[in-house]
């Protein structure tokens, strides 16, 4: 028997819809500026190619349907944007995929929040610094229920939302994607060797905006269903 020097975390696991399995996470990949009008408002011309970058897996925050969870606000920042995205679960992986494989190798989707302390991702952004304290703090990642494709199909389109207090604030559609979901995969293939479990948030529409402390959120995609959640006062 193992002797570990502490007791380790549990594996982050996502709650499968309609199911009593869970869905165990590797890693938490995300795709920067992959629609856009959303580039466009962060200032940039929306004809560059996305990129990526992390989250830690532990950063995931599991809410649960037809319940609303509870985020805290996080410490040193004013300025917490939300951010609506397709998250892509991985049932299988590989280095240089073809889309076709890459197409192949998803598992389900989910709907998630890319939350982003602004202000400090804007300070690193000017110093040409990394991007993890803006984008991987703890509670950085609220998720909902995990959705087989097998059930859901493949996803290209259908709305994409965000609304904040009953207020819209986001509005997509999927077929916005500057690279699809499948092309987001086989990019990503070519820089890491993806395995089961790895999670890819896809990217987000325009009209992202800072949350506030007591805020209600509720975000949604044809076919998963909603994810809804509080800021914490
Ligand atoms: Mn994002």
């Amino acid at each position: 028997m193992t002797q570990w020097v502490f007791e380790p975390e549990p594996t982050t696991a996502l709650v499968v819809a309609q199911s009593e399995a869970l869905f165990p996470v590797r890693r938490v990949y995300c795709v920067g500026r992959n629609y856009a009008e959303h580039a466009q408002e962060m200032g940039h011309s929306g004809r560059e190619a996305p990129f990526f970058f992390t989250k830690p897996a532990n950063s995931l925050v599991q809410i649960l349907e037809n319940r609303e969870g509870i985020i805290q606000y996080p410490p040193r920042t004013n300025d917490l944007h939300h951010e609506i995205e397709l998250v892509v679960a991985l049932g299988s992986g590989g280095s240089n995929l073809t889309v076709e494989q890459a197409t192949d190798a998803i598992w389900g989707y989910a709907i998630g929040v890319d939350l982003t302390r602004r202000d400090l991702q804007a300070a690193a952004k000017e110093k040409g610094r990394p991007w993890d304290v803006a984008k991987g703090f703890d509670q950085a990642a609220p998720i909902g229920l995990l959705h087989p494709i097998s059930q859901t199909g493949l996803l290209t389109q259908g709305p994409i939302l965000l609304d904040v207090n009953g207020v819209r604030k986001q509005q997509g559609d999927l077929d916005q994607m500057i690279w699809s979901v499948a092309e987001c995969i086989a990019e990503l293939s070519t820089y890491f060797e993806l395995k089961a479990g790895d999670l890819l948030m896809t990217g987000t529409p325009a009209g992202v905006a800072a949350l506030q402390r007591g805020d209600h959120v509720v975000g949604s995609i044809e076919g998963l269903g909603q994810l809804s959640f509080r800021v914490n006062q």
